[in-house]
């Protein structure tokens, strides 16, 4: 972005602006380049961008791998690994293989390159506050404290966060997707399917971070959930189904499964009136492979007047939609007070908690 624009953006002063863009230059947080020549008369605005040396870690353990990255400010993916696991991990195996895979990471780095912290994106209910998993059913979890260990074994605070809910983020901010003001994001993955919801640009988390799972609403049938419900989402709707061998049977299980998502989106429909649903995860080839069974499904278990406004998309962020959320977790309380967390940094120390402080959307590109 040029800094005339950000100085439109902001409605700040051209001075006021030019003396922050220094300072946060100065702090390697932002920097300015000459434009590319144009044709425009006068002398052209210089354009402001984050700092490529400036990165967050994004780790996401999930039932059978643990998927470590690293993102610049600004949501570049530089570099995933994903590490597939025996069976699963618990909290202590998957911090130790983390910061092994985190130590080897940085050692690559350039010299000027600066990590500021590690987000992690987890399957389940997490404590926002306090970086705590109070439960990950797949992962077997209970009342881990996932910021506090990693942040002791690899020295760098961490954040953690559910996973659905940092994809919404990244897919708000950083997907190609117009007008995402009201929307939906579902994430199907490998441990069962949860969602984060953006209501007027702001990620709804709830009272304490656990607002959207959508994988444990009803959808009907009497099958029994490791919840202790019966006929929850994710008991119609796995990614193990979706990727069934028998090309024989997976035309009508995709189906059949896409009708049982329809019900669970037509009560989102109902309950939200989101613009946007955006599908990540296995979730993502259901638009493509499902469309009518999903769209039927949702129009009769929905108003017509929200249904029809609807647009359900796959996440156009790939497989990166998670990596690039969880270090959105990381970046953002540098984001809301810069020249703190550099002060921090400069005197060495860290903080293992997140106060309650939210995770901005309302990001300037
Ligand atoms: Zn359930």
């Amino acid at each position: 972005m040029s800094r005339a624009e950000l100085t439109r953006r902001t409605g700040l002063s051209r001075s006021t602006v030019k003396d922050l863009v220094e300072e946060l230059a100065e702090h390697r947080l932002i920097e300015e380049t000459r434009p590319a020549a144009s044709a425009q008369v006068g002398r052209p605005s210089p354009v402001v961008r984050p700092h490529p040396s400036m990165l967050a870690i994004a780790v996401n353990p999930e039932v059978d791998s643990l998927t470590v990255g690293l993102v610049t400010l600004g949501g570049n993916v530089l570099e995933v690994t994903k590490r597939a696991t025996p069976g699963v991990l618990t909290a202590e195996q998957t911090v130790d293989l983390a910061a092994d895979m985190i130590d080897r990471l940085r050692s690559r780095l350039e010299p000027d390159c600066t990590v500021t912290a590690v987000g992690v994106a987890v399957p389940g209910l997490v404590h926002a506050a306090g970086s705590t998993i109070r439960l990950a059913p797949h992962l077997d979890w209970h009342d881990a404290r996932i910021g506090e260990m990693m942040g002791a074994a690899t020295g760098l605070p961490t954040f953690a966060a559910n996973d659905a809910n940092l994809g919404a983020i990244a897919e708000h901010i950083f997907g190609q997707h117009a007008n995402a003001e009201h929307m939906v994001y579902v994430n199907g993955g490998a441990g069962g399917i949860g969602a984060g919801v953006v209501v007027a640009g702001q990620l709804f988390d709830g009272a304490a971070g656990y607002a959207g799972e959508l994988g444990h609403t009803f959808v009907g049938g009497a099958k029994q959930c490791h919840c202790g419900a019966t006929g929850c989402l994710e008991t119609e709707v796995s990614q193990s189904q979706t990727f069934e061998k028998d090309s024989s049977v997976r035309a009508s299980t995709v189906e059949r499964q896409a009708h049982y998502l329809g019900i669970a989106l037509g009560n989102v429909v109902n309950l939200l009136n989101p613009g946007l649903v955006v599908l990540g995860g296995f979730l993502r080839v259901f638009p493509s492979v499902a469309a009518t069974a999903l769209d039927e499904a949702i129009a009769r278990h929905s108003f017509r007047a929200p249904g029809e406004m609807l647009r359900i998309v796959p996440a156009s962020l790939d497989a990166d939609t998670l990596m690039i959320g969880a270090a959105e977790l990381a970046f953002a309380p540098l984001l809301a007070n810069p020249a703190a967390l550099y002060h921090q940094r400069v005197n060495g120390d860290h903080a293992g908690e997140r106060d309650d402080q939210r995770v901005g959307l309302d990001r300037l590109e």
